[in-house]
């Protein structure tokens, strides 16, 4: 079978990004590609949280170019970002004193009456804990719960991109592996993925990785090419 060479949807290149005068992204070069998942490793502090709002036009970038699916989107303001299918899955997603239900149809706001039904019990039909609790105010759920119903409301739009600042955060070890199933499935579909984090329990989706050290690409490549390498293997995975 012949493989078609993967088309790139979004493409960092030189980026430089910082908070006032202090700089803390320096000549920053990432792709992720059509229905690829792309995990990006780093220490604390290494600006992991900043590329990722980069991507979104919510800091000031410097210097470089931002494309998405071949348009050049570096000065797009974030709406016009959102409209053209990337989506950013944050910390506090949904209203606590609203219902899931509520939660997820004002997410699906924008969309005509009877698609936003439709995706809705698409929805449920992916997250069945979100179903089962439609009634119960978001405040009331577990913190696994609250980020399916974050993932829930970031899928709504079908975005291309999801990205995904330490979704394993506060999680239970059964909840990262129901999170991971789960993306898994929109990948199948139509979803690439930029997820950020500190350890490698992501890893399993990852097609590939990259490593920000001080705000620097250190090494990119498959998951296979970085447990090949000791020092990332020890950084990352705890082995010797
Ligand atoms: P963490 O895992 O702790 O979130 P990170 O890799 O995501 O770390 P960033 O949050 O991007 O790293 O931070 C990178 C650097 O930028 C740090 O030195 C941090 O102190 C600094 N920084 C982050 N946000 C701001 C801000 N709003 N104003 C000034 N400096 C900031």
């Amino acid at each position: 079978m012949q493989h078609e060479p993967p088309r790139p949807l979004l493409e960092l290149a030189g980026i430089a990004v910082g908070y006032r005068r202090m700089q803390v992204l320096w000549g920053v070069d990432l792709v992720v590609n059509e229905h690829e998942s792309v995990v990006l490793l780093g220490a604390n502090g290494s600006g992991k949280t900043t590329l990722l709002k980069a991507v979104m036009n919510l800091v000031e970038v410097f210097a470089g170019r931002i494309r998405f699916a071949t348009e050049d989107i570096t000065r797009l303001r974030i709406d016009q970002r959102v409209r053209r299918g990337i989506v950013f899955m944050s910390e506090t997603s949904g209203f606590p004193g609203l219902t899931i239900e509520e939660n997820l149809l004002i997410g699906a706001q924008f969309l005509a009456g009877q698609r936003a039904r439709r995706r809705i019990d698409e929805l449920y039909a992916a997250f069945p804990v979100l179903a089962e609790r439609r009634r119960a105010a978001a405040g009331s759920l577990s913190g696994g719960q609250r980020k399916m119903l974050g993932i829930a409301k970031a899928l709504i739009g079908n975005p291309r991109l999801l990205i995904m600042d330490e979704p394993s955060a506060g999680l239970s070890p059964l909840y990262v592996k129901e999170v991971i199933s789960v993306l898994s499935r929109f990948r199948a579909e139509d979803l690439a993925l930029l997820i950020a984090e500190q350890n490698a329990k992501f890893l399993v989706l990852a097609d590939r990785v990259y490593t920000l050290d001080n705000g620097r690409i250190g090494f990119s490549g498959t998951v296979a090419a970085m447990q090949e390498n000791d020092a990332l293997r020890r950084a990352y995975f705890g082995l010797q």
